[in-house]
């Protein structure tokens, strides 16, 4: 028997997995998962900096786009990443004008399009209506979020974004459909969201098939909304090849039985 603990719950536990002579295998062999280490601002080791306070190089048209002290701050015409991509995990953060100017969709209106196709909305949403499906962290023209964490102008809202990419036939027909899960200000907004298509303001959505990986596109809607600290990290399964077919084996007697 393995130590026995203080605590009468661990006890329990490992009571009862010194009765359990069978373990269940499931014959994969799995690559052993990389590590990460998490640097300066909560950046981690494997992400493609799009921004870091440095420079806008990491963006296309981005010359009438301002560096001011650290910020990237939205000028004429949308911006579009040099860097593309598919599964992605994305981070960034955004601060809305101040003082306020504006109503509804004239507020601090930017966003942040995945693959160039498919917006997130970014918009001053502290005390200011609109419709809801176009409120910040909306899938725009879609969904609203599930709740509003939208700090006040002036200060720093943070998106942490979980992107799959859709999936399309040869025949251009869709195989999968796209699914955003988002936090806004760590708070979840859109839990795996199945997308319907593209984010357009004058028609419904639809998908048109695209490449695998595309660029990551911030939206120029005529206010100065700022942007700072945006990372990407492309995503993928767990890796492994099924070695065997899945069995039990039995500690004791070295018995394994298949697993039907
Ligand atoms: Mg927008």
């Amino acid at each position: 028997m393995k130590s026995i603990f203080c605590c009468s719950g661990l006890m329990i536990v490992v009571l009862q997995s010194s009765l359990h002579a069978d373990e269940y295998l499931n014959g994969i062999k799995w690559e052993e998962p990389k590590v990460v280490t998490v640097g300066k601002n909560g950046v981690p080791a494997d992400a493609v900096i799009l921004f870091d306070g440095d420079d806008l190089s990491a963006w296309n048209n981005a010359e009438n786009w301002k560096l001011d002290d650290g910020v990237m701050i939205a000028g004429k015409g949308d911006v579009t990443s040099k860097a593309e991509f598919g599964d992605c995990q994305l981070h960034i953060e955004w601060s809305a004008v101040t003082p306020p100017t504006g109503e509804g969709q004239g507020r601090s209106n930017s966003g942040v399009f995945l693959m160039n196709t498919y917006e997130i909305q970014i918009l001053d949403s502290y005390k200011n209506t609109t419709y809801f499906d176009g409120q910040a962290g909306g899938i725009y023209k879609q969904t609203p979020p599930q709740v509003n964490a939208t700090r006040p102008p002036g200060e720093w809202n943070v998106y942490d974004i979980v992107w799959t990419a859709p999936r399309f036939n040869e025949d251009g027909s869709l195989k999968s459909p796209a699914y955003m899960t988002a936090l806004h200000n760590g708070v979840l907004i859109l839990n795996h969201f199945e997308l319907q298509g593209d984010t357009p303001y004058h028609r419904p959505p639809a998908y048109t098939k695209h490449a695998d990986k595309l660029p990551i596109r911030l939206q120029d809607h005529g206010n100065p909304v700022r942007f700072r600290n945006i990372w990407v990290r492309e995503i993928g399964a767990a890796k492994g090849e099924p070695a065997r077919p899945a069995f039990i084996k039995n500690s004791q007697t070295g018995e394994e039985t298949p697993v039907k």
